[in-house]
């Protein structure tokens, strides 16, 4: 099999360089190198992180490690042997800095400029913030292990702790502080938690089983702003201007694509790195994961950003077999799962607001069932409440809406 490279000349011009250079050591640029050499790759792979741990999962980084049912290191993707079996350049610690696509080079923080063949943008997406969250004490955002480190500790101590934002993340944080017997209060500017992934229906199912587990629940309740004495956050005022006071605040609001380092860069970003239906953002440039925004043509076309743990990976193997000559069209079908209390929600496609909601197994008092939701007489999403084994159809139900198209034959594969 030919390098991909070699007719690119990655590491010509005695620069330092490798013939696939993957930014962001997570998740998405981990699998997209491990999928490489599963399919027989033997060219040069660089893989580079900003952060100083071994590649690591965030989804527990909610659930079992805020709550200390898992150590830190239980989180890693991959131990060090297995990583140095993969033969990669691993710079961790590290972020690029700069892109110049049109020399095939990136720079990293420390001055070094590395060229590429092909270049996979992996950088994830950084948690959103509150003005004026930076100078209080007590004031969290979670995305990172020593996030969660540092919201553990203050937990310890919590009297009164508030998450602002009742997402998928919020509702999550919310759950684990329930199970640590704290108070909390969450507070959601929609009338329902998760509205947005599950529309009002099922969003009121959960602010049921929230309230049942002593969560104050604050729906439609927008918040204005952070509230402190001494430097120490003292609580959260709302937009009706009610203070809800709290000496540890999680600020769950979302996240913003990590596409700082790409400004000058020649590429479009518009929340999210711009991307084709093949996950290219420009000759030699693929998107993946959380920052990608794909399938985009166009002014029409604004293509879609998925952020869960499942697009990561199938976008990251779509890529590599792309890189190796593959020609198909990534059109996934979304996918999600949350973890709270001993619930688990999955949801494949999408539930918009006014899709129809229709229980087809068990029932919403069972606290087990499977959920259709319906647009114009259409299947758009398969929800399931603790249902993991009669969700098993989703999938195909949803791809026979959909209409897949599979991967083609790889041309490069060993
Ligand atoms: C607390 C939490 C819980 C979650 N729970 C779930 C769940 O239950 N189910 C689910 O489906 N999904 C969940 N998710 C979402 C899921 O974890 C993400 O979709 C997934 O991590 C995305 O992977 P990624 O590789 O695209 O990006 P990330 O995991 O964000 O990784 C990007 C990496 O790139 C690095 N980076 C950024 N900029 C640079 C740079 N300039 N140079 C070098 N490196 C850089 C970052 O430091 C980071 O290490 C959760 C996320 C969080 C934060």
């Amino acid at each position: 099999m030919a390098d991909v490279a070699e007719s690119e000349g990655a590491e010509s011009e005695g620069a330092a360089g490798a013939d696939v250079v993957i930014v962001g050591a997570s998740v998405g640029g981990l699998t997209v190198a491990q999928a490489l050499r599963r399919r027989g790759f033997r060219g040069s792979l660089a893989l580079i992180g900003d952060e100083r741990e071994l590649p690591y999962d965030r989804p527990p980084l909610s659930k079992e490690v805020l709550s200390g049912q898992w150590p830190p290191a239980r989180t890693r993707l991959r131990e060090r042997p297995e990583l140095d079996g993969l033969d990669l350049d691993l710079r961790l610690g590290q972020p690029a800095v700069a892109l110049d696509a049109a020399r095939r080079r990136i720079t990293l923080r420390d001055g070094e400029a590395l060229r590429y063949g092909r270049l996979v943008v992996a950088t994830g997406a950084h948690a959103r913030r509150l003005p004026g969250q930076a100078e209080l004490a007590g004031v969290h955002t979670l995305r990172t292990l020593d996030d969660s480190a540092r919201l553990r500790d203050d937990l310890r101590t919590a009297r009164r702790t508030v998450v602002v934002g009742a997402g998928v993340l919020g509702c999550e944080i919310a759950a684990t502080v329930r199970g640590l017997g704290r108070p909390v209060t969450l507070l959601e500017p929609a009338p329902h938690p998760m509205e947005r992934l599950l529309g009002p229906t099922i969003g009121a199912e959960l602010a049921r089983l929230h309230t049942e587990h002593g969560v104050r629940m604050l729906t439609s309740t927008p918040v204005a702003g952070l509230v402190g004495a001494d430097g120490r956050v003292t609580g959260v005022r709302t937009a009706s201007g009610e203070v809800v006071p709290g000496d540890v605040v999680v600020v769950a609001v979302g996240a913003r694509p990590a596409t700082d380092w790409l400004a000058g860069s020649g590429l479009t970003v518009d929340d999210g790195l711009v991307c084709d239906d093949r996950c290219r953002a420009a000759d030699g440039v693929y998107g993946v994961g959380d920052v990608a925004r794909f399938g985009a043509s166009g002014a029409a076309e604004r293509g879609v950003r998925l952020e869960n743990r499942t697009n990561a990976t199938e976008q990251a193997m779509f890529v590599a077999a792309d890189i190796l000559g593959a020609v198909a069209r990534y059109r996934p079908v979304p996918y999600f799962w949350s973890d709270q209390y001993r619930v688990r929600i999955q949801v494949y496609g999408t539930v918009p607001a006014r899709s129809s909601i229709r229980i087809v197994e068990g029932t919403l008092d069972s606290r087990r069932f499977v959920a259709h939701a319906e647009t114009a007489g259409r299947l758009v999403g398969v929800i399931g409440w603790n249902s993991p084994g009669r969700l098993r159809t989703a999938r195909g139900l949803l791809h026979e809406a959909v209409g897949p198209e599979p991967a083609a034959p790889l041309s490069g594969q060993a």
